[in-house]
């Protein structure tokens, strides 16, 4: 009560604008993530990797924008990239692109596909994946995991999809990092279509699939003749080949999304020649394939720049070591409470679990103690940590190494105070 109270009192611009904003936008805002009763905190800028609210605080960005925002809010080259595109190139040119094919093939080497086509967002990349799916093996059916989140209209919290999830009756759910269920319902099901599944669920958050589970999912998809879609949109950053490069998968096809378009709005999906034919135009029973900015001028050139000049193969690596070692000292400093650290690289999840478990296997095994994770968010923001209410943190390139110590030393406070 008492930090929620400061809360109020801390954040009195956000409070007025909140106010403004709910009488055009439902809540206030346009994505219901970032609704955080009482009322959100309004971000005015960000620099490099922090954030300044419109109450005037400071705050070292651990949200990094759910993995988007990876090169930070002014990182040079993107920014010139940017600059340069809109002078001299243009916004969008109502045709293809030189920048679009460079960016493909440079997707296409780095994460090891034939073939690509963007879309909007990482939704959109899995719709389309799925419907190439459908439309190659003749079936309908797809199997997704509790817990699992594929975008907006794709979200499996428990044995059903959400309400406003598309094709309500097509879905299979199966269990999570269960290799039994996993098995039965991709190889009981019959008219399985495709098998989407995430190689860590980000909205866990950051609840790591075992290596046995994602083998068992992509040798059950082989064996029913079903397309096996590894989504990517969160774990592609986690290797210089993604995910899928760490775990030895060979995905289908895989979408992606997110930090890929430069921190401009973007999503991919591809994979083997074969399965993405179904999209080549020059047949002509192709699916078609259309979004107006599919092929934006800006993120086609800042995600290529990007990808090539910044988060180079070397950089990704050094960068998720770093991340690596990041939680290896959150879970020293967490030893013997009720605080557990879930993830890979430069994502994890900050849990606060009743029973004190300390592994999470499945979004339905976690039995939150929501009162003190309440107060691990307004803390840490008084401490200076954007981090998502939720508990995710997706760290920025570039953010110093003391800044990171500095986040350790305050949840380190934290547990000390309320811990156990
Ligand atoms: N798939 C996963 C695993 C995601 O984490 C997300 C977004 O957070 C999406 C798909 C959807 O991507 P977008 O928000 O770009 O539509």
């Amino acid at each position: 009560k008492a930090a929620k109270a400061r809360y109020v009192a801390r954040n009195a611009t956000s409070l007025k604008l909140h106010e403004e904003a709910i009488k055009s936008l439902p809540g206030g805002n346009t994505r219901s993530l970032l609704h955080n009763a009482p009322f959100p905190v309004f971000m005015k800028s960000g620099k490099d990797h922090k954030v300044f609210s419109e109450d005037g605080h400071a705050y070292t960005d651990f949200v990094g924008e759910l993995t988007a925002g990876l090169y930070g809010h002014s990182q040079p080259t993107i920014q010139k990239t940017l600059v340069d595109t809109i002078q001299n190139v243009g916004l969008n040119l109502g045709a293809t692109t030189k920048l679009e094919a460079q960016h493909a093939a440079l997707i296409c080497e780095r994460f090891n596909l034939s073939l690509v086509r963007f879309t909007n967002s990482g939704t959109e990349a899995n719709l389309h994946a799925i419907q190439g799916a459908r439309r190659f093996t003749g079936k309908r059916k797809v199997v997704v995991f509790t817990g699992g989140y594929h975008g907006a209209c794709f979200c499996f919290p428990e044995d059903r999809p959400i309400e406003n999830c598309i094709d309500l009756d097509d879905w299979i759910i199966a269990d999570y990092n269960d290799v039994e269920d996993a098995k039965a319902k991709i190889e009981g099901s019959g008219d399985v279509a495709a098998v989407l599944v995430e190689g860590m669920q980000g909205a866990g958050p950051c609840i790591v699939g075992t290596h046995e589970f994602l083998h068992q999912v992509q040798e059950s998809a082989r064996k029913v003749g079903a397309v096996f879609i590894l989504d990517e949109v969160m774990t592609s950053r986690l290797a210089p080949g993604g995910l899928q490069e760490l775990e030895g998968l060979t995905p289908d096809l895989t979408s992606m999304g997110k930090y890929l378009g430069g921190g401009i709005t973007f999503g991919v999906f591809g994979g083997k020649e074969n399965i993405m034919r179904v999209y080549d135009p020059r047949d002509g029973t192709a699916l078609a394939h259309s979004g107006t900015f599919n092929n934006n001028t800006l993120g086609m050139a800042a995600g290529y720049v990007g990808l090539s000049q910044v988060y180079t193969p070397d950089v990704n690596r050094s960068f998720n070591d770093l991340g690596n070692s990041l939680r290896e000292k959150l879970q020293k400093v967490s030893k013997g409470t009720k605080m557990t650290v879930t993830g890979r690289g430069t994502i994890m999840g900050i849990h606060f679990l009743e029973d004190g478990m300390k592994e999470l296997k499945s979004f339905r095994d976690r039995k939150d103690d929501m009162d003190l994770k309440e107060l691990f968010w307004f803390e840490m923001m008084e401490d200076g940590f954007w981090i998502t209410r939720r508990g995710s943190v997706a760290l920025i390139l570039g953010t110093p190494a003391e800044e990171l110590d500095r986040f350790v030393g305050c949840v380190d406070g934290f547990l000390k105070r309320y811990g156990s």
